[in-house]
């Protein structure tokens, strides 16, 4: 099912040929890369994609170019050569001709990449975590991950994520499903405390696990959320990652605590020193009953991680995403498999890690048959949810969106503790984003003019 096609294999064995090309003097491939590029893109539908790239070759100083350099310097030649090969033969070109495919056959939504929580454990207990309403008890066993990476292989799925809980307490499972799925890339949101020399050389054995390790700011910040000591440990864990010339990122939560810190120059010059290529940041969700609203950032402090963080991507060397401020480069939500799911620890297959309703569960449903169920498709006819990319978000920013796709789906709350009614979650997020809305409006006709966005005088007139 997921093997590969007679077009796919021809695809595959052309990039590799410049994968190695450019692996051998990136220095002089590059720009020859850039050269044939000119000449094969006749009809300049790429036209933009080269200048910014030609712009980057240019300067040796570039930000972006220190970064694609440090790809050379930092990581191991092996680890690097699989990594471009699952990412960009197998990730993004035969597995997005392949999802296309599959959309048009079944319409519905097929995802890119699938983020499973391989168990409910954790050795932390961080403030504001959902892993740790889920008790300690759930895990998917390895023939169930498995068989979830071969159905999603068959329909171009080749990007794995794994969170929890603490997925590095399945340490020996995802070195396993790493040798199983050699054409795979798979990824963890960790902690990182679980990281020592042993799990390094068996990363380097495998070569496509990469860490998002998630830290909060300094050592202050995060042993605050996290508990002491937890700062030190994971300095420790990305000490061994660079030296072993493993590459690795930063998962980075912002909340009204501690926006200040993580925006910081000298936080993202630390992650840049320690060895990081990338950095992800999530704003805080107020899910579960236990959820501290608090802690949800106010419309000053999402201005400031907007501005920062677009100000240190022409600045810093490191490849960041603001998950809650980058809609307009994906086109808005992600979830409901419209590039990713999420499966929690019990089998629930839920829209995103985020929302904790489903009305399925991979111990009863195959991927496809939880693509076509009513949430998934729900997701589908609902994308994007409002125009104004700056919220994209059917929980946190459309309240009323998740609440009526919830409601006409029949799903359920996944959370085993104490589930949460539809309506208490939209109660919380309902003042959040009458609150947000008019900053993210200012924002967002400021940087693109006007999106006839809500309470906008152009859209009720027309104009
Ligand atoms: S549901 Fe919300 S948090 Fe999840 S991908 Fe969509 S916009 Fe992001």
């Amino acid at each position: 099912m997921s093997e590969k096609t007679v077009k796919e294999n021809l695809q595959t064995f052309a990039v590799k040929k410049i994968l190695h090309y450019l692996d051998e003097d990136p220095d002089k491939s590059l720009p020859k890369l850039l050269e044939w590029a000119d000449k094969f893109d006749k009809d300049n539908r790429f036209l933009r994609h080269r200048d910014v790239f030609r712009k980057i070759l240019s300067n040796p100083d570039n930000n972006w170019y220190r970064l694609i350099k440090s790809l050379w310097t930092d990581i191991d030649p092996q680890v690097r050569k699989v990594f471009f090969e699952n990412f960009i033969v197998n990730t993004s070109l035969t597995g997005t001709g392949r999802q296309e495919k599959w959309k048009k056959a079944h319409n519905c939504n097929i995802p890119w990449a699938i983020l499973m929580d391989l168990t409910s454990a954790c050795n932390l207990h961080c403030t504001g975590c959902w892993a740790a309403e889920y008790g300690q008890k759930l895990n998917l066993e390895y023939e169930l991950l498995d068989d979830v990476i071969r159905q999603g292989k068959g329909m171009g799925t080749y990007m794995y994520i794994f969170s929890g809980g603490e997925p590095l307490v399945r340490k020996a499972d995802i070195i396993r499903l790493c040798e199983a799925h050699p054409d795979c890339e798979f990824l963890a949101f960790t902690n990182g405390t679980l990281i020592d020399e042993a799990f390094a050389d068996e990363m380097l054995r495998v070569k496509n696990f990469v860490p998002a390790i998630s830290i909060e700011g300094f050592e202050e910040a995060t042993d605050s959320r996290r508990g002491r000591g937890t700062y030190q440990s994971v300095i420790r864990a990305m000490q061994i990652l660079k030296q072993k010339k493993l590459p690795f990122g930063a998962s980075c939560c912002y909340t009204s605590a501690n926006v200040e810190s993580l925006s910081s120059e000298e936080y993202m010059d630390l992650l840049v020193e320690s060895g990081a290529k990338f950095a992800w940041f999530f704003h805080y969700m107020p899910i579960g009953n236990e959820a501290v609203p608090e802690l949800m950032p106010t419309p000053e402090q999402r201005e400031t991680m907007y501005r920062k963080i677009r100000d240190y991507r022409e600045t810093k060397p490191i490849f960041t995403i603001d998950f809650q401020h980058d809609g307009e480069y994906v086109g808005g939500c992600i979830a409901g498999a419209r590039s990713y799911l999420h499966i929690n620890a019990n089998g629930d297959i839920e829209p995103c890690a985020f929302i904790h309703y489903a009305d399925s569960n991979i111990r009863e449903h195959t991927l496809l048959e939880a693509y076509k169920r009513p949430l998934f498709m729900a997701y589908k006819e609902g994308q994007p949810f409002n125009e104004n990319m700056l919220r994209p978000c059917p929980m946190l920013e459309n309240p009323e969106a998740l609440r009526d796709m919830v409601i006409r789906s029949g799903a359920h709350s996944t959370d085993m503790q104490s589930p949460e009614d539809i309506n208490d979650l939209y109660g919380k997020c309902k003042p959040y984003a009458d609150r947000w809305m008019p900053k993210a409006d200012e924002l967002w006709n400021t940087s693109h003019g006007c999106a006839g966005c809500s309470g906008c005088a152009s859209k009720k007139s027309g104009k």
